[in-house]
């Protein structure tokens, strides 16, 4: 069974010349085809999208209203979770387990929080009394016009809606390019958002290629805005790109997140955090615990405890409910985790754990990993300093709290990091982490009313979380006369009115 999707351009559903092949990543069977866009359909969406801003419909809407049409959107999403958990899990092999509450549910719930925030947001605000001109002042948030929304492949909806729905409960218009591998999701949003009544051109949707169609997008002159998440790389050029313009970024990139097991901790139980840090969502997460900081003075101990539970890890069909961790994406992204075990092997790291390619029954088609877990690790080696980007944990010793730290912090990342132990020491450790996310013997503890991002080269801004709108609004600062005008005493400075 599958289906076909097409581009979103001004209200209107488009097909062109070529068509993606979405395959899952488990058996290589097709899911679905979708339009394959070019440049020219960028050009098409940012004028739609321009068009639709000018005319004003949208933006006039009264904000309570736009909001209550994301919510009529976020229920939908509710109403599907399994059917979409479903379609995630047979489009990028992100395991049942997880598409269902993080992927669609989450989703969801963070639509349902930008409507309400929205809903009470300071949209106009009058300051004090502005002594002594005198004047009035006040400050009006306003959308900033076309936002450019690029989205990766490994939790497509949940990092779309954290841009789309602030982006929209402000007034904004959104050219949206899915990433090629996983658009599925992100386009049945757009059918919501139409089926809602969202007015033509205020949301468009064109999936193509990171380049040329992706990079067309971000540095399109009728974009004031571009929201990303994906690799740091390509972060680091969108801002280049945003130079000349000074078009406003927030970015959501890479992570090496350090998890620190103190003396204290509950071995047990860090143990199975360590592995839902690393292994959740086949690895495929930037906020991952992929560096494990274990004190050397309980190493073997340690060790001996991961190792056995890490063996019970089940790898197979991401549609099993029994499945723990399911395929990689893509041949591309497991070769190139392959590569990094030549690279970490050829560095002095120890293959503890996997290592390999799986073999037997289920594995002959599709892109597979074995959960992997290196010790002998150091923290200069570059599988301790890298985004791998799947199931691979690499396992550091520290001698003392300081040096834990240290280690944790020595990194270009700064997304997520975590500590386990007793509450009171591990929160002095989590204040001294440079880390947009800190965990206190939990993991990917992520909330709608809480700020996701982070440190670093690990990203610009925040998404979600109370001030989510703040990044889709210009602030205008008004301030009226209230002297008469003669009485003005600022116009003394050139003016004598005694003259
Ligand atoms: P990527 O950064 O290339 O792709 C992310 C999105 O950006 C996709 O929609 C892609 O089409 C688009 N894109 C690609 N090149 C672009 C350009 N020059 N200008 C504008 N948009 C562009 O990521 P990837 O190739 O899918 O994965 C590579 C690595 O990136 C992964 O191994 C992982 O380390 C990292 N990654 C991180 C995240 C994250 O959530 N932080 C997500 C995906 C990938």
């Amino acid at each position: 069974m599958s289906n076909h999707y097409s581009l979103y351009i001004d209200g209107k559903w488009l097909d062109t010349d070529d068509n993606y092949e979405i395959r899952s990543p488990a058996t290589e069977e097709l899911v679905a085809t979708v339009a394959k866009g070019d440049v020219s359909h960028v050009d098409a969406a940012v004028a739609a999208a321009r068009g639709a801003f000018d005319e004003g419909t949208w933006r006039r809407t009264p904000p309570a209203e736009r909001a209550a049409l994301i919510n009529t959107v976020a229920e939908r999403l509710a109403a599907r979770t399994e059917e979409l958990a479903a379609l995630q899990s047979r489009e990028n092999g992100a395991t049942i387990r997880i598409t269902g509450a993080l992927h669609v549910g989450l989703s969801a719930a963070q639509l349902q929080y930008v409507a309400a925030i929205a809903r009470d947001y300071e949209w106009e605000t009058t300051g004090p009394a502005i002594e002594p001109v005198p004047a009035a002042g006040i400050v009006v948030r306003e959308p900033i016009g076309v936002v450019a929304a690029i989205v990766p492949w490994n939790i497509p909806l949940l990092t779309t809606v954290w841009k789309i729905g602030p982006a929209l409960a402000a007034g904004n218009s959104v050219v949206l390019k899915p990433d090629e591998h996983a658009p599925l999701l992100p386009l049945e949003l757009a059918r919501e958002f139409d089926a809602a009544g969202l007015p033509p051109g205020i949301l468009n949707v064109v999936t193509g290629d990171g380049e040329p169609v992706g990079a067309h997008l971000s540095g399109h002159p009728g974009v004031r805005k571009v929201a990303f998440t994906g690799s740091t790389a390509v972060g680091k050029s969108i801002l280049r790109q945003s130079a000349d313009s000074i078009r406003r970024v927030t970015l959501e990139l890479g992570g090496k997140g350090a998890n620190i097991i103190l003396d204290d901790a509950d071995i047990e139980m860090a143990v199975d955090g360590a592995l839902f840090a690393c292994m959740a969502n086949n690895g495929e997460a930037c906020e991952a615990g992929t560096r494990l900081l274990i004190p050397r003075s309980r190493r073997d101990e340690i060790l001996a405890k991961l190792l056995a539970r890490a063996s019970t890890l089940r790898l197979g069909d991401p549609l099993q409910p029994t499945t723990h961790v399911g395929p990689i994406i893509s041949a591309h992204q497991r070769d190139r985790i392959l590569d990094y075990f030549e690279i970490a092997k050829a560095e002095g790291a120890t293959v503890a754990l996997g290592g390999g390619v799986p073999d037997g029954p289920g594995f002959d088609k599709g892109y597979w990993v074995e959960p992997t877990i290196f010790v002998d690790v150091t923290n200069n080696m570059r599988i301790a300093r890298e985004e791998v980007f799947g199931p691979v944990l690499v396992v550091l010793t520290y001698d003392s709290t300081d040096e834990a730290i240290k280690i944790a912090n020595d990194t270009n990342y700064g997304l997520s990091a975590g500590v386990w132990g007793s509450e009171e020491n591990a929160l002095q450790v989590a204040r001294r982490l440079d880390s947009g996310m800190v965990w206190v013997n939990n993991w990917h503890v992520i909330h709608p009313a809480y700020p996701f991002g982070g440190y670093k080269e690990s990203g610009l801004g925040r998404e979600g979380g109370p001030h989510a709108i703040d990044e889709y609004v210009e602030e205008k600062f008004i301030s009226i006369d209230r002297s008469g005008g003669i009485e003005n005493k600022a116009f003394a400075i050139v003016i004598d009115p005694a003259v």
